[in-house]
């Protein structure tokens, strides 16, 4: 069904491309298996346009206005402004629906805002394609397929477009983006008879969005962007998805809250009428009241301050899928980080060759192929030493990635995996070209590298006989080698000796901090690669690779562990080459454990529990123990963040609670699988990332304890002065002024708080809900000092001026409001210490709500519409002067809590 509709919109011919010959496709986009050329390319791209799918639509101005009015506490009073309109008191009902229409306007603009960042946020999540450009593999922006491109698939890639399969190996393709069968589909290239709609039915054909689970694909591209088949899924859906879990979660949480605040109005309408006022009056107060208890603007804020923490994040590299893993980042007690790529640049260099007892030089610059081999510091020449033509051969025929450098940004760019790539770059100092030697002697079948098997086989037709060549990690090597490569034809026994005396220079490289990647072959294999396991081959020796650490590593690691954030090295690596480059971080300090994943196997719950806590690296471990030490650290109570890259990453990133992809050398399966991609893969983005949610966190509480303090206030004001007999203070129309309209700017300026120091901000554990002890004796203690200022100041008033004594307590509540803002910037600094123009948002905030206040007391409307007369100099300058001691309230505390705690 899906298909059919993708095909209405098909601009060129519906042709169905799996009923036809490869041959068919290719001459009808007029293309061949070597690709377009540049020229043809840019012109296709103007016929078809860029290859993505329209950007999602943001909701109208006019649907989030009306977004603002779909919330129940709204309905209460808009159903309370048609109760106090037919009692007769029209402009109080008037002045009920223009709050409420100042409130969605604010709504709005905070939304947004939100809304902006987030579009600015999808605009990161490109991702990269290979194509044949002249018959040349190029890494290009998956927006600039066209239709007629040939692309290249391999494990881990997403395919960028629909297209004909005509050349496979193993290819195994998980559809279930499209198709939702989580099942990966073994594909083939046989033409289908049968005509079918489902993309799931159409085996020689792949789709966007499906991921390259296993094995690699050549194809030729037949729909781009929209024409394909999610294209045309994708134009159904028309918004994007704001729904955010700790919104969700907030939204509850204002339930609970509302309940709550029912039962409290109720109370305070009976509470009125058995002090003896009207009925009328009461309903319209504790409509009021309810109002001033229930933070409705929260969800709203919460987003926004979430999304702008999102964008600054992005700014810093990190972007974040799921807005409620900025949060969560922030509680984070341990990460556990891959050692390459996040640690290490993973731009791997062949920088010695260990052979028949003989350490060989390799020098050269990264993946350029200009580069010598050395032994015993003199250069030679490679045609002369069968040797190094052997290592060269193999390390060229298992090297499946490209490497190609960028004339635009400068840099190589390596598609598959590094350490094949370093290889390639290998077996170009020895004088071996890849695509020249396999047409002489062509590839047969390969067995890509996993890490369980943790080695890479393939097999070439050489000599008219099946030779296989095997590289991966040493042990592994040596366990499925039983002789050893001498330089003579017949090769010897590999003894004991042998491999003790490999395992010694095996140890020397790796504590050196280099990879080692051994190899071997077997000159004539009869055996189906992948069916009977690789035994009794011919080693014959190592290569040991060069990864450097990335910048910035060794400080953010340091940053991490002041402030209460454990890093833990998770590889597949040797334990030597782990312990060496995990030492040079500052990751492992001496005193630390190192587990191997054979020992984690062995090792008992309880005993593992022991060491945990002084593990800082896990060496030689499987995918699946690092799921296993992701569970044992979430056991022990961590809160985990967890880095990955690989296919095979995907389910810890999952089962963490907060799993961390990699943008450049991550797998499209691994990014899809995590709430945060570091768009430069640099470890020094989790700490940023980690400093931006504290922040968020702080940013929350901040926002929360302002609402119910000022709630609060309002709340003990009409309830003291009901107790005490006073006349009301506050009128419901000033309780939904100062309620709607001043903590309205106010809230969204507390939104934009600067970053404070990390150090600063750890988030205690089991402190997930915003409210601790000090934030309600602060909310208790406001409350109080709100309420009692603005009585005293009323019954003083009440003596004199009656008319006048409403001005003020107004004014003298608006104030404590403006000021309570202030206050609750900081939980332990005094208000002067915090740099003033660091939120400007603030300030401004500050001066249009001074400015409205001033406008409700001297326009002769609003002070119609909020009973209020006008105010003398002196008067109020007195109400702004008596305001000031919420600030000298708080003040003592955070003074106080110097004395009894110190500063920190
Ligand atoms: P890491 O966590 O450091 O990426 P891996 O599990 O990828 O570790 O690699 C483990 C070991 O397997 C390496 O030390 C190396 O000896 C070997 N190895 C890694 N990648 C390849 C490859 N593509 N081909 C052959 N051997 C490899
Ligand atoms: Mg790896």
């Amino acid at each position: 069904m899906v298909k059919a509709d993708a095909q209405e919109n098909n601009p060129s011919p519906v042709r169905t491309w799996y009923r036809e010959a490869v041959v068919e496709t290719f001459s009808a986009f007029s293309t061949t298996e070597r690709g377009l050329d540049m020229v043809e390319v840019v012109k296709r791209l103007k016929q078809y346009g860029p290859n993505c799918l329209p950007a999602a639509k943001t909701l109208s101005f006019f649907r989030i206005f009306i977004n603002q009015f779909l919330n129940p506490l709204i309905y209460i009073l808009l159903i309370a402004s048609i109760v106090v309109f037919f009692l007769g008191e029209i402009t109080d009902a008037i002045v009920i629906v223009s709050v409420l229409i100042i409130n969605a306007v604010i709504g709005v603009i905070q939304e947004g805002k939100a809304q902006n960042t987030l579009l600015a946020l999808e605009n990161f999540t490109k991702t990269e394609a290979v194509a044949l450009r002249n018959g040349v593999e190029e890494v290009i922006g998956d927006q600039e397929i066209v239709p007629g491109d040939v692309i290249v698939l391999r494990e881990g890639d997403k395919v960028p477009a629909d297209a004909r399969l005509f050349e496979l190996k193993n290819l195994q393709i998980d559809e279930s983006a499209l198709t939702g069968e989580s099942t990966p589909v073994s594909k083939n290239i046989d033409v289908i008879e049968k005509k079918t709609d489902n993309p799931a039915d159409q085996l020689n054909m792949v789709f966007r969005g499906s991921l390259v689970v296993s094995g690699a694909a050549r194809a030729v591209v037949v729909a781009t962007g929209v024409s394909t088949v999610i294209g045309g899924i994708s134009r159904k859906m028309v918004t994007i998805n704001t729904d955010i879990p700790l919104n969700k979660s907030i939204q509850s949480l204002s339930k609970f809250i509302g309940v709550g605040v029912l039962l409290i109005s109720a109370s305070v309408f009976g509470l009125g009428i058995l002090y003896g006022n009207s009925a009328g009056d009461m309903f319209f107060t504790a409509v009021a009241v309810a109002v001033s208890l229930v933070p409705e603007g929260l969800p709203v804020v919460i987003t926004l301050v979430l999304s702008i923490g999102a964008y600054r994040m992005a700014k810093q590299n990190a972007l974040v899928k799921n807005l409620g893993a900025v949060e969560a980042l922030g509680q984070a007690s341990v990460i556990a980080v891959d050692k390459t790529g996040t640690i290490t640049k993973n731009e791997l260099m062949v920088e010695g060759l260990y052979i028949d007892g003989k350490t060989y030089e390799v020098t050269g610059n990264g993946y350029e192929s200009k580069g010598n081999i050395l032994l015993d510091g003199a250069a030679l020449d490679p045609a002369n030493h069968p040797e190094i033509l052997f290592a060269g051969k193999i390390a060229t025929f298992c090297a499946n990635a490209r490497v190609s450098f960028h004339e635009k940004e400068q840099l190589w760019k390596v598609s598959g995996d590094p350490t094949e790539a370093a290889l390639l770059v290998f077996g170009e100092k020895a004088g071996f070209h890849k695509d020249e030697l396999e047409q002489e002697e062509r590839q047969v079948s390969d067995l890509p590298f996993t890490s369980d098997t943790k080695y890479h086989a393939t097999v070439h037709m050489v000599n008219k006989k099946s030779f296989l060549s095997v590289v991966g990690a040493p042990e592994n090597i040596l366990a499925l080698s039983n002789k050893i490569w001498n330089g003579s034809k017949t090769p010897r026994k590999l003894s004991d000796t042998h491999k003790a005396e490999i395992e010694a220079a095996v140890q020397t490289m790796s504590s050196r901090g280099l990879r080692v990647v051994a190899f071997s072959y077997i000159p004539n294999y009869k055996e189906e690669l992948g069916v009977a396991p690789i035994q009794n081959a011919v080693f014959i020796g190592f290569f040991a690779m060069r990864d450097v650490l990335r910048e910035g590593v060794r400080e953010s690691i340091e940053i991490a562990r002041a402030n209460g954030v454990r890093v833990v090295m998770i590889t597949g690596d040797h334990r030597f080459t782990a312990k060496a480059i995990a030492r040079e971080a500052g990751i492992f300090r001496e005193g630390d454990e190192i587990i191997t994943g054979k020992e984690l196997k062995t090792m008992t719950k309880a005993e593992l529990v022991v060491h945990l806590n002084r593990v800082s690296v896990f060496a030689r471990v499987t995918p699946e123990s690092k799921l296993d030490i992701i569970e044992l650290l979430r056991a022990n109570g961590d809160i985990v963040g967890m880095t990955g890259d690989g296919v095979n990453d995907a389910l810890s990133l999952v089962a963490a609670d907060l799993g961390i992809a990699m943008g450049k050398v991550g797998t499209e399966v691994s990014k899809e699988a995590a709430d945060i991609v570091l768009l430069d893969d640099n470890f020094r983005s989790v700490t940023l990332a980690i400093e931006e949610g504290r922040n968020i966190y702080h940013g929350i509480k901040k926002v929360i304890l302002y609402l119910f303090s000022t709630g609060l206030g309002e709340l003990l004001t009409v309830v003291i002065a009901m107790v005490v007999f006073l006349p009301l203070p506050l009128l419901p129309t000033q309780i939904l002024w100062l309620n709607l309209v001043t903590d309205g700017f106010l809230v969204a300026a507390l939104a934009f708080e600067p970053k404070e120091k990390l150090r600063n901000r750890i988030v205690k554990k089991g402190n997930r809900f915003f409210f601790d002890r000090l934030a309600i004796l602060r909310t208790l203690t406001m409350g109080l000092v709100m309420a009692s200022v603005t009585l005293f100041v009323f019954s003083i008033a009440l003596k004199t001026d009656a008319a006048k004594a409403y001005t003020l307590s107004l004014t003298v509540l608006a104030a404590m409001q403006w000021w309570n803002a202030w206050n609750v910037r900081s939980e332990k600094k005094s208000i002067w210490s915090k740099k003033m123009w660091t939120n400007p948002y603030l300030v401004v905030a500050t001066v249009i709500v001074i400015g409205l206040q001033l406008f409700a007391i001297y326009n002769p409307i609003m002070q119609k519409l909020l009973n209020t007369t006008a105010l003398s100099l002196t008067e109020l300058g007195a109400a702004v002067m008596i305001s000031l001691s919420i600030v000298f309230v708080e003040e003592l505390r955070k003074l106080l809590r110097i004395a009894f705690h110190g500063k920190k």
